[in-house]
């Protein structure tokens, strides 16, 4: 499914790393992930594996095996949500959302002590910025405070829909200073007194990818828990860009799971005496979908390209986000509709992945957020308000 070759962009050690990875999902995870999306459970079991094949180590120089780029991270989460999105989810919230903002907003001292556990997953993390009442506007609109005392900093308030948190260690959880008015990020154990998560029950998407509903009444976190680069919501954006890109790549290994159990089943389902694929409307489906999925991958290796030669910005990591998750929701309902009936249940490979593109469309900035970004960055005019 990846028509015009872009893997070749990596570094033969790269594909060597990325084979072993799709090697792995093949073999021990597609095997089972319809079952635990049927029963909205995550499988723990793949966690250490997933750390043994440096999935969590290798963004980040501090632990990673080898050097490696921004397209091959991206190939990553394709390989990941390709077989299911929720895997993918679960990793991008570790390597990405977690360890991400320690990387980004902690200093040298916090990514030295938190990094190294994370990436061979002796650490889970989370990331708490949604909550129950701010979600697209949670650049202005958070709740959650964060008040100074002594060496110590107190946090009240409440985040929702956030990913791994039900069995995470810690939780990066952002909030607003009393002080300054300024968002910050803290370093929360789930042990610390006042701290609860509580999951977040019936989702029809990403069912296998746990969110939780968090409660945080006077936790107190020690000043050295306070991500030390985070001093507005600018440094939170810093993260979320280099996810968005991600959850870009993602979007397309989802597309293509879907595209390639639609060839298969199009190609031994017989109607009108041949099979369904020798029918000149059911090819257009797939070519359809194989053309979003062909565009997508340019879009996203381009968007990698630019952040390793530092020219990306977040208007490019937003319409990679959007016009990826667009073209993925399109497709994954053109092969639903190649498989007829049988496309709607679990079985034959397309229904997890229409199902989990709505979630995927709508989080780490929805198409009308991302949309705004590029707007403002292409007019010079913010149009959130
Ligand atoms: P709202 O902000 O209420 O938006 C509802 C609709 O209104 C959307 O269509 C939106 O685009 C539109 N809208 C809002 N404002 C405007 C405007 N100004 N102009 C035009 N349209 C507008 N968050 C975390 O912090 N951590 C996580 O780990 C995490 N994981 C998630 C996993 C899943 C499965 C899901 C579903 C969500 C997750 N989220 C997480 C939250 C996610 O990022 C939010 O759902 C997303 O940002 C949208 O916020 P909302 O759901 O509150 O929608």
């Amino acid at each position: 499914s990846d028509f015009f070759g872009y893997e070749d962009s990596l570094t033969d050690r790269e594909k060597q790393s990325v084979l072993e990875i799709r090697d792995y999902l093949e073999r021990e995870v597609k095997p089972i992930v319809d079952d635990y999306w049927a029963r909205a459970e995550f499988p723990t079991q793949v966690i250490q594996p997933l750390a043994d094949l440096k999935i969590f180590a290798n963004p980040w120089k501090e632990t990673q095996e080898f050097e490696n780029s921004a397209v091959f991270r991206g190939w990553v989460a394709l390989e990941l949500a390709r077989i299911d999105a929720s895997i993918a989810t679960f990793v991008g919230v570790q390597n990405g959302l977690a360890m991400g903002s320690i990387s980004v907003a902690g200093d040298q001292a916090q990514r030295d002590e938190w990094l190294p556990k994370m990436a061979t997953a002796q650490v889970i993390g989370a990331f708490g910025l949604t909550e129950p009442l701010s979600g697209s506007d949670s650049a202005q609109g958070l709740r959650t405070t964060a008040t100074r005392d002594g060496d110590e900093w107190v946090l009240n308030g409440s985040k929702r829909w956030i990913g791994n948190a039900t069995f995470s260690d810690i939780t990066i959880i952002w909030a607003k200073d009393t002080a300054d008015g300024q968002v910050k990020g803290f370093i929360v154990d789930a042990t610390d007194p006042g701290y609860s998560a509580t999951k977040i029950e019936d989702k029809q998407s990403l069912r296998i990818v746990q969110n939780a509903d968090i409660v945080l009444t006077d936790v107190r976190v020690p000043e050295s828990r306070r991500l030390q680069n985070s001093n507005s919501f600018r440094d939170t954006a810093k993260v979320l860009r280099l996810t968005r890109a991600e959850v870009a790549w993602a979007a397309v290994g989802n597309a293509m799971g879907a595209y390639e159990a639609a060839l298969k089943y199009t190609g031994e389902r017989v109607q009108f005496g041949k099979t369904i694929s020798s029918h000149q409307l059911v090819q257009d489906l797939l070519v359809r979908s194989l053309g979003n999925i062909t565009s997508s991958l340019g879009l996203v290796t381009k968007v990698s390209q630019m952040l390793d030669a530092g020219t990306q910005k977040d208007e490019h990591a937003a319409l990679a986000k959007t016009v990826a998750t667009v073209r993925m929701r399109e497709s994954v309902g053109w092969c639903r509709e190649a498989l007829g009936g049988n496309g709607i249940v679990l079985q034959h490979g397309v229904a997890r992945h229409m199902a989990d593109a709505e979630a995927i469309y709508s989080y780490e900035g929805t198409r009308e957020m991302n949309t705004l970004i590029v707007g403002r960055a292409i007019t010079g005019k913010a149009a959130f308000v």
